[in-house]
């Protein structure tokens, strides 16, 4: 105890001194705080205000609650498509089990195609077109072609044990009263015939159309030439499907507007897709008739496909090009089942090539068939990307997310850019007509399809609500089609993940918080897509780290899987796996539109002071006399000063300097040295580097801090500082104390990009120099149109033209009398054999190859070089007549032939 309160006597205080290298402070007032930050409350404040209380149906943990229930609908359907008459004519069996507490009195179906009748509250809502800008020809087609189209169901009847129910259609949805109610556990089953003409891709953007391959078109009337046609048809929300009923929204009653996608319940479905007999159909579901509709070899290939990871054809080229030549003879039914999912679509063609492979399924001993089926207009990149892609999302999404339940997988090439059903995807991008592709197409096909099958997981599987929140299927998605993209090929470009990418829409003018309705989200892509998978990437690389992330995305995909999540369940889940808050990090970046933007305001480096007075007061000698002198003590060194005159005014003040060691000082030192005892004196001498890294928050989401500290010898140390820096700061500023052996001498935030930072210019200390270059425009600055000058030209061209002419004829001539085409040169004035730009004619002596010329005259026109297409080229016949060639391709010809025999050049 006495040791102790001696050295409290002492009462050192350790004083630092900074030197003033690297304090620079930049120009914002560090008493200022970002509004934004403040005007909103605690970043840190939990979300319990917001979420949904907890249940017995939805648990605080995030999880399904031991009440959880959901509905179930299986269907048997039948369909017959006439590619005739392009209509789908279908009935189904609906079995509809209502497992909810509730008695049900009415069932409510969505009948998706009503989306495209004239009187649709999505057409009807929808915005003009902006017509101060040019419109492509696809958008006066679909004006045309929609004005006489007629979209929507007809003939809808619903009957249950032959008696017609009573329905009442509002828009997309139908309300099927029921004869007698439905209580809790029971089934209802009913049956609903339909018919409706199917969009054709030049109408309407639509999730499910078809498309005419080959050439023209024999729905426009102006009579383009019709050759090879061939459909393909993209079949999905064809049927008539039940709307959810849910524990949070009762039924879902947010009519189909065309952005929000859909809300569905899960059951087991059978489909009969009937199609004419020299047709292909893949749909969601295994294939139960292989015998009706595939040949004994194909049967045979199909089976080796299923033990084979490199993709074999089911249907090749050949067979595909000899069924979509073939006239059909009658019909043929493809039987497929599909058990436990929310939907099925299917594609249908004559056209289609078919390849499959085997794709294991990680985490199983299980592998699903992947497939693809395409027009030879896809190739060659469909059958060497599309399977792989199927089967690559397969072996991806299996680890990061669930494993793949169902037998198959499939990509349909036709006219739908990008769509996802269960099992089935439809995706759009063909190469060039000539087999070539740029790299934006291939990467475009095996992203979408990534993408697309990618969809399998949200929403097919983790049932969420895309009308009511796309995010939490394109989002999720997006996040998952990033991870596969990147182990597809290292330098994978992604489009979306990157932090850096989603900058300009967070700082953009036109946006939404992610959570938003799907339908009132203004660019999608970026709200709903890119910045809920940008978040998860930072959630995982910067925030919670790569083993806490996946483990608590796997669980949320586990307890959510064939269930019905919502954004609560999901930020719940995320914490509650994790075991880290992440309250701030929803509201930052779910429920703001705030961007992310820290500044390094400042950076001060502190050493211990040392006790010894030589060494400290030496110190500060050294710091006092290095500075500058000021302007005037400059000036004043050589000043005549009064002490000079009068010696007696110099006293001992007069050489007194403050920072001289004195004896005083040197008692006191070893005075504290012997109090200290050896381990205190040796701390209170550290030689340990402090530097105090103030930071700014001027973009308002909480960030975490990763720091590059560069020390004096080059070396380098990551930091990561928690965002939760922000919650203890109470404000826009948060400053920390860095310990280090070595002096930092470098300071740099975000320096790997993994934050989204706005503005990387303030995050190093200290500042650089900027560098960048500027491009000289090498071309004379235009004055826009001038048609004084095309004017002109047009005038020189037809003088040009006409002396050309005369010249030609009189080569003609020359020919006729069995003298050489040159020979006319020398007959002519000079001045006359130059064009209207100054440059002699050339003239060409010798036959040319096929086109019965033996001489040419050219002018190079305008350009004054000879090959453009603004030459003027006469021929000379082997009759003697002169005749003008037309300007574009043709001079080219001839100039190759006219020096490959050696022609005369006149002038
Ligand atoms: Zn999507």
């Amino acid at each position: 105890m006495p040791a102790v309160a001696a050295i409290a006597a002492v009462s050192i205080a350790l004083a630092f001194g900074a030197p003033p290298d690297i304090s620079l402070e930049r120009g914002s007032n560090p008493n200022a705080v970002a509004p934004s930050v403040l005007n909103e409350g605690d970043p840190f404040r939990q979300l319990d205000e917001t979420l949904p209380t907890p249940s017995e149906t939805r648990t605080a943990s995030g999880a399904p609650g031991p009440r959880y229930w959901q509905q179930k609908a299986d269907f048997d359907i039948q369909v017959t498509l006439d590619p005739k008459a392009a209509e789908l004519i279908g009935n189904q069996r609906v079995r509809y089990h209502n497992n909810s507490p509730d008695e049900l009195r009415y069932l409510w179906m969505q009948l998706d195609q009503n989306r495209f009748t004239d009187n649709a509250l999505g057409e009807r809502a929808n915005p003009a077109p902006d017509l101060s800008r040019p419109q492509g020809i696809g958008f006066m087609r679909s004006i045309v072609e929609n004005r006489e189209w007629e979209g929507g169901y007809r003939d809808v009847l619903v009957t249950s044990s032959g008696a017609t129910l009573h329905t009442v259609v509002v828009d997309t949805m139908m309300r099927i009263d029921l004869p007698a109610p439905l209580g809790s556990g029971g089934t209802f089953e009913f049956d609903v015939s339909w018919r409706f003409k199917v969009v054709k891709s030049t109408v309407a953007r639509a999730r499910s159309c078809y498309e005419l391959l080959g050439e023209g078109d024999p729905d426009v009337k102006d009579g383009d030439k019709v050759k090879d046609l061939a459909p393909i048809y993209d079949m999905a929300q064809f049927y008539p499907r039940m709307a959810p009923y849910s524990d949070v929204r009762g039924w879902q009653h947010k009519q189909f507007l065309g952005q929000g996608e859909f809300a569905l319940d899960f059951g087991d479905f059978t489909l009969a897709v009937t199609v004419p007999d020299n047709w292909t159909v893949g749909a969601s579901g295994e294939l139960q008739n292989e015998g009706d509709v595939l040949s004994a070899e194909q049967r045979e290939r199909l089976s080796a496909a299923r033990n084979d990871e490199k993709p074999r054809f089911v249907i090749t080229p050949e067979e595909a090009a000899a069924r979509r030549a073939a006239t059909p003879t009658g019909t043929k039914t493809w039987k497929f089942v599909a058990k436990n999912v929310r939907d099925v679509a299917f594609g249908a063609s004559p056209t289609f090539i078919w390849d499959a492979a085997k794709a294991p399924i990680p985490g199983t001993d299980r592998a699903a068939l992947a497939m693809s089926f395409y027009p030879v207009e896809a190739e060659p990149l469909w059958s060497r990307f599309s399977t792989h892609a199927v089967a690559h999302t397969i072996d991806s999404y299996s680890r990061h997310a669930y494993p793949y339940p169902y037998p198959v997988a499939i990509s349909v090439n036709g006219p739908v850019g990008g769509m996802e059903y269960p099992m089935i995807s439809f995706n759009g991008p063909r190469p060039e007509k000539d087999g070539t592709y740029s790299q934006g197409t291939k990467l475009g096909l095996i992203g979408v399809v990534i993408h697309e099958v990618g969809h399998n997981w949200f929403p097919m599987i983790v049932n969420s609500d895309e009308r009511q929140w796309t995010w939490m299927d394109e989002g999720l998605n997006t996040f998952c089609q990033y991870l596969a993209e990147q182990e597809w090929e290292h330098k994978y470009p992604s489009g979306r993940g990157e932090p850096e990418k989603i900058i300009e829409y967070m700082t953009s003018a036109d946006q939404e918080p992610i959570m938003t309705n799907s339908e009132s989200v203004r660019r999608l892509g970026a709200n709903a897509y890119a910045k809920p998978a940008t978040a998860l990437n930072i959630l995982r690389e910067t925030v919670l780290g790569r083993e806490l992330f996946d483990y608590a995305f796997l669980e949320y995909c586990r307890r959510w899987a064939f269930k019905r999540p919502e954004p609560a369940d999901f930020f719940r889940t995320m914490e509650d796996a994790s075991g880290v808050d992440l309250d701030w990090f929803w509201r930052g970046w779910f429920y703001s539109t705030r961007p992310v933007d820290i500044a390094i305001e400042k950076v001060t480096r502190y050493t211990v002071e040392p006790l010894d007075p030589v060494a400290s007061k030496g110190a500060k000698k050294v710091e006092r006399d290095g500075r500058a002198k000021t302007l005037s003590e400059q000036r004043n060194a050589e000043l005549a000063v009064r002490v000079d005159r009068f010696p007696e005014l110099v006293d001992f003040y007069s050489t007194f300097d403050e920072l001289e060691v004195t004896a005083e000082d040197r008692q006191r030192f070893k005075r504290i040295v012997s109090q200290l005892g050896d381990r205190d004196g040796e701390l209170a001498q550290s030689k340990l580097s402090f530097t105090i890294v103030r930071l700014r928050n001027n973009g308002g989401v909480p960030s975490p801090l990763p720091l590059t500290l560069t020390f004096a010898d080059d070396t380098t140390q990551d930091v990561t500082l928690p965002a939760e820096i922000w919650r203890f700061a109470g404000g826009a500023q948060a400053s920390k104390l860095i310990v280090t052996d070595q002096e930092i001498v470098r300071v740099e935030l975000d320096r790997y990009r993994e934050t989204a930072d706005r503005d990387p210019s303030d995050n190093m200390f200290p500042q650089e120099i900027e560098r960048s270059t500027f491009a000289v425009e090498p071309r004379d600055r235009g004055n826009g149109a001038n048609p004084m000058r095309t004017a002109q030209e047009s005038t020189v061209r037809e003088a040009t033209r006409k002396s050309a002419e005369s010249l030609a004829k009189r080569v003609a001539e020359a020919v006729k009398a069995g003298r050489s085409a040159g020979s006319v040169l020398t007959d002519v004035d000079a001045k006359d054999l130059k064009d209207g730009w100054g440059v002699s004619f050339m003239v060409l002596d010798g036959a040319e190859q096929g086109s019965g010329a033996i001489a040419q005259l050219i002018s190079a026109g305008p350009d004054r070089a000879v090959g453009g297409d603004d030459d003027i080229t006469f021929i000379v016949t082997s009759t003697g007549d002169a005749l003008e060639r037309a300007a574009a391709g043709g001079s080219r010809g001839g100039r190759g032939g006219g020096r490959g025999r050696g022609g005369a050049r006149g002038g």
